[in-house]
């Protein structure tokens, strides 16, 4: 699908499997905390007994730190970021990942965006509101701005600060509703062609 030009005034990303991969093994990670294939890592920790929960969340930060040491940058994130960064398009990241990790691959990678929020900062997604708080901080209503993801969690938090979403996938597996899809983070750059 060829996008039309947009004209959001504002970018927010996702992180893991967005802008970078790592080998971050959810399937694995899962069977060693006892989540259920199609639960949520942070949500299942949250529902186990409260003394429980410290050396749950242990593990996830062992797989996290080890992924974040071994990530790279996905096909065309460097030329897209370095493009909006070029013509001061307001950019920012939301994810599920902890503070430290984060930082990790922000550093390894010089990924150029300063504004981050990680689920120290805020309730994570799918609730809207690290995507609002961004909102208000660049004084940009949510319908103006864009939120990219690569996954339904991501869709869902969009929708639920009502602000556009745009699906990230290699692959065109079908399943999830979003307006606006692509396969590589690039062929966004048409939506900022007049700034
Ligand atoms: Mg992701």
């Amino acid at each position: 699908m060829r996008l039309t030009q947009k004209s959001f005034r504002g970018i927010i990303f996702d992180l893991d499997d967005t802008l970078i991969t790592s080998p971050l093994n959810f399937p694995r990670l899962k069977a060693e905390i006892g989540a259920p294939e199609h639960s949520y890592v942070l949500e299942h920790i949250a529902s186990q007994p409260e003394e429980r929960q410290a050396g749950l969340m242990a593990i996830v930060e062992r797989h996290e730190l080890y992924a974040a040491h071994q990530a790279i940058l996905l096909p065309g994130v460097q030329t897209t970021l370095g493009a909006l960064q070029s013509k001061n398009i307001p950019m920012a990241i939301l994810t599920r990942n902890r503070r430290q990790t984060t930082d990790i691959i922000m550093q390894r990678l010089s990924i150029p965006i300063s504004l981050v929020l990680t689920r120290e900062d805020c309730a994570p997604k799918p609730a809207p509101d690290g995507l609002l708080h961004i909102s208000k901080r660049w004084k940009i209503p949510a319908e103006e701005l864009v939120f990219v993801g690569d996954h339904a969690i991501d869709m869902q938090a969009a929708a639920n600060a009502g602000m556009p979403s745009c699906l990230v996938a290699a692959r065109d597996d079908g399943g999830l509703p979003t307006g606006l899809r692509i396969k590589q983070l690039d062929e966004l750059l048409v939506w900022f062609d007049g700034y």
